[in-house]
């Protein structure tokens, strides 16, 4: 990867004319099954553009999950900057939204009310542990969107962990939308960046937009040869990464600590539960932390896990481990904290030094 970038040919792509965007961005088209592509410095970016493209008359509304990135981690940007109104509908456990509830959210001309333009779907769902949309659900939801007037955007940062987790190949999991925002920079490794994929209008306009908010870049091609390696070489990768996902959950369900809702284990990502009231999610991340098992808390009693290509098997095995440390450590270490706070120091049964 880091080869390609060194020999990629370039040019300025604020003029259009850097030779790898161009090929990149053609490829990724062609891979999703849509007429054009444009080369986004981050997934937010990716999204805010979709949606403001698809609501490009101030009032509108975007219907989109309430556990969704775009509601929850994106600072809000379609209404701070776009003027877009959320309208959050309930999302299932599964990363759904009941179909019922999104046609009941979908408003009717009022003049009390915005207009309803564009639905939005997550897949794999992130804040469901990366479970996945099917395509069957998909195709409903483009049909529900098409039938109402309604643009289907997307949000596929891990759209391929998607496709490769069910079977169906990226394109036809995506037939049903009119734009999605893939991400290059996390499990497919690429250093930076995103890619929107939609008609020929939507990327005209989307372009447009991208260099409104800063996201034009000059010689981006050294960006997009990496981008092209990850594609290339990682998607084929991805199915490794669920099965050691899987082999993670099953080992932390060992430990009496923890318990991981297997179900829910469907690409790279595991969300695991502590059933023990002494043991925090912050405490246990940073005690792994300390073993180079790197881990975010999810919640206060469960943290989130995400396997990539370059953890190996052996890897899996060696955080296994250091969980289970972990679990002696904070026990021990927690009985000498509080023994310490009560002043009760002789208490220590010799645990000190763990
Ligand atoms: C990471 C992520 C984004 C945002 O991507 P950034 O590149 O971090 O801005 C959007 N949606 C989902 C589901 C993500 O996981």
């Amino acid at each position: 990867m880091r080869a390609a970038m060194a020999a990629a040919d370039v040019d300025d792509d604020v003029r259009g004319v850097d030779p790898t965007a161009h090929r990149f961005q053609a490829e990724m088209a062609a891979l999703m099954g849509k007429e054009a592509a444009l080369f986004v410095p981050s997934g937010t970016m990716g999204n805010l553009i979709s949606v403001l493209v698809h609501c490009d008359v101030r009032g509108s509304e975007a219907i989109l999950g309430d556990n969704s990135h775009i509601h929850l981690y994106e600072n809000g940007g379609i209404s701070t900057i776009g003027g877009v109104h959320p309208r959050a509908v309930r999302n299932n456990p599964d990363g759904t939204m009941d179909v019922d509830e999104i046609v009941a959210a979908i408003r009717h001309p009022d003049l009390h009310c915005p207009t309803t333009r564009l639905i939005c779907l997550e897949n794999t769902h992130g804040n469901s542990g990366g479970r996945c949309l099917s395509v069957e659900y998909t195709d409903k939801i483009g049909e529900i969107a098409r039938s109402h007037g309604l643009k289907l955007h997307i949000d596929g940062a891990r759209i391929f962990n998607a496709s490769v987790a069910l079977g169906v190949p990226v394109d036809r999991l995506v037939k049903a939308a009119d734009s999605v925002s893939v991400c290059l920079s996390k499990g497919l490794g690429a250093p930076i960046g995103s890619v929107i994929v939609g008609s020929k209008v939507f990327i005209d306009k989307a372009k447009i937009l991208r260099k409104t908010l800063g996201g034009g870049m000059r010689q981006v091609g050294v960006l997009c040869a990496a981008a092209h390696v990850a594609v290339r070489d990682t998607v084929g990768k991805l199915a490794d990464d669920h099965r050691k996902a899987k082999s993670l959950a099953d080992g932390l369900n060992k430990i009496g600590q923890f318990a991981v809702d297997s179900a829910t284990v469907q690409t790279n990502m595991v969300f695991l539960d502590i059933v023990d009231s002494r043991i925090s999610s912050d405490k246990l991340c940073q005690v792994l932390k300390k073993h180079n098992v790197l881990a975010n808390p999810s919640s206060f009693t469960s943290v989130r896990l995400v396997l990539h290509y370059q953890i190996s098997d052996n890897d899996v095995q060696y955080a296994l481990t250091c969980f289970e440390k972990a679990v002696e450590e904070l026990l021990l270490g927690g009985t000498r904290l509080e023994s310490l706070v009560d002043g009760t120091t002789e208490n220590l049964m010799g645990t000190s030094q763990i």
